[in-house]
């Protein structure tokens, strides 16, 4: 009774922590649910194992309890991705093994229980080996051997997924020893179906491991009894299946394309070639100290962080910025673009970090029609999201994703190292507008330069409240 409790209070923690994930303002708190429903599930697995069990089970959850807390606190921001496909990897691996495990006990499965069985070894494979590949690929361990990319590949995954299905029929037939071959070709089609996606979609892949992961984690909890893991698992692989399509979606790409490489994969390296040929012609650039100048004079203020915020750990220099604005009485506010950076919600994560409020984080839909009235826009770091190309050049690999219309501002300043392509590799004709200019620089050193410059001119040195100097 005692454990049929904690189990049905974990899962209520957990769906309230996923249902909190979705809100900046609670993603913290809900994290900190979600952990507490995993740790008092393992509590409910210890009481129902009985005291037999307990020092296999202490001893997982001291040696996983501890790799994790080691690599959750080295790990930087900008390798998260890397990190989620990492766990997601160890979800599918830990299925298959309580898959494989559930076939040694003495007590033969039924009918639903051999099922699970084989959809625990054939899902947790491919995401065992297809989460390893895609951290190998974003670590740049791993590169993309010329013939994955043969359209052959094709033939080859589908017929190593027809023998997937042939040794699932055998399994059910009775011939136990068919696990094997099934395990062996599971993990094949994993590094098949994974190698030829290019680095940069990689992303979304991890999204679609981690819904599969809990696709694993559900016919595991079939194979075991466990009414805890069935549900854990369908609310991972519902939500991963969810930010699968969101991603996509706020990409404009089709899931087709991205896993088999079609149009996405050639467009980008075309668009790559083509973003490195084109010259750009008529860019102004300026120093901080410009910047700065037109800065002090502006009323308001939108910052736009974008990858290369996070590549410089610039959030920090970013919040006393927008503090030294605010005293001046300049409105400062934050442009969210759904896909800015390299992960979802990589900005709101990158910023609360630096404890920027969270009222001043806007959306993209909202904050769009605030740029025909904003002074001053500053890009940091972003590229893809403010390319007006996404709008009117529909030969662009980025036509139709919405973008942050900065354009529209009075003054853009794009603070980047140099006039280089983004994610995408195509050129950004935001550079070239009238209205922009470029401050070339490593996104904190820029950063902390306006500083020094407003600071030199006086801002912030008047007291909030008592006005502005302008
Ligand atoms: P981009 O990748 O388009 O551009 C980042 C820019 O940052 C580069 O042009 C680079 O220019 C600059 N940069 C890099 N390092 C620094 C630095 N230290 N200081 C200053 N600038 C720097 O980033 P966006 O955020 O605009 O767009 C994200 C892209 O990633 C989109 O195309 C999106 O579709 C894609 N994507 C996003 C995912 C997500 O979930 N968020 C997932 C998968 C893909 P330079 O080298 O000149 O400095």
């Amino acid at each position: 009774m005692v454990e049929l409790s904690i189990e049905l209070g974990s899962v209520l923690l957990l769906a309230f922590g996923l249902k909190g994930l979705a809100k900046i303002r609670t993603a913290r708190s809900a994290n900190g649910l979600a952990a507490l429903a995993l740790g008092l599930a393992v509590v409910g697995l210890l009481l129902q194992q009985g005291l037999g069990g307990w020092p296999w089970m202490l001893l997982g959850l001291g040696i996983g309890g501890g790799l994790g807390a080691v690599l959750a606190l080295r790990v930087a921001m900008t390798s998260m991705p890397e990190t989620v496909a990492l766990f997601n990897g160890c979800g599918g691996m830990s299925s298959l093994l309580v898959a494989i495990g559930a076939v040694q006990l003495p007590t033969p499965l039924n009918l639903v229980g051999q099922v699970s069985v084989l959809v625990s070894v054939l899902v947790g494979s491919i995401t065992f080996s297809g989460s390893l590949v895609a951290m190998g690929k974003l670590q740049e361990w791993l590169g993309t051997p010329g013939w994955t990319l043969r359209p052959q590949r094709h033939v080859v995954n589908i017929l190593m997924a027809v023998a997937c299905l042939a040794c699932c029929v055998l399994v059910l037939k009775g011939m136990a020893v068919a696990l094997i071959p099934l395990t062996v070709l599971s993990l094949l089609l994993g590094v098949g179906l994974t190698l030829p996606v290019g680095g940069a979609d990689m992303p979304v892949v991890i999204s679609l491991l981690n819904s599969y992961s809990g696709v694993a984690a559900a016919a595991a909890g079939f194979v075991v009894g466990s009414e805890l893991l069935i549900v854990a698992g369908a609310m991972v692989g519902a939500a991963g299946l969810i930010l699968t399509q969101v991603m996509c979606t706020a990409m404009n790409r089709s899931l087709t394309s991205v896993l088999f490489g079609g149009a996405l994969g050639a467009g980008t390296s075309e668009a790559s070639e083509a973003g490195g040929r084109e010259e750009y012609t008529n860019v102004t650039s300026c120093s901080p100290e410009e910047c700065a100048l037109t800065l002090e004079a502006a009323e308001r203020v939108i910052f736009v962080p974008g990858y290369g915020l996070a590549v410089a750990q610039a959030q920090h220099s970013l919040k006393e910025l927008a503090r030294l604005l605010e005293q001046h009485g300049i409105e400062v506010r934050y442009a969210i673009h759904p896909v800015a950076g390299r992960m979802p919600g990589h900005m709101n994560v990158l910023l609360a970090e630096a404890d920027v409020p969270y009222d001043q984080l806007v959306e993209m839909d909202d904050i769009n029609p605030d740029f025909p009235r904003t002074d001053v826009v500053i890009v940091l770091g972003a590229n893809d999201v403010v390319n007006p190309r996404a709008k009117s050049d529909p030969s662009s690999p980025l036509y139709g994703m919405p973008v942050l219309e900065v354009d529209q501002a009075r003054s853009v300043f794009v603070v980047k190292r140099s006039l280089g392509s983004g994610y995408a590799g195509i050129r950004n004709d935001l550079f070239e507008l009238p209205q922009t200019s470029m401050v070339f620089g490593d996104a904190k050193q820029v950063l902390q330069s306006l500083l020094q410059e407003l600071r030199s001119l006086g801002v912030g040195k008047v007291p909030a409240g008592a006005g502005s100097t302008r």
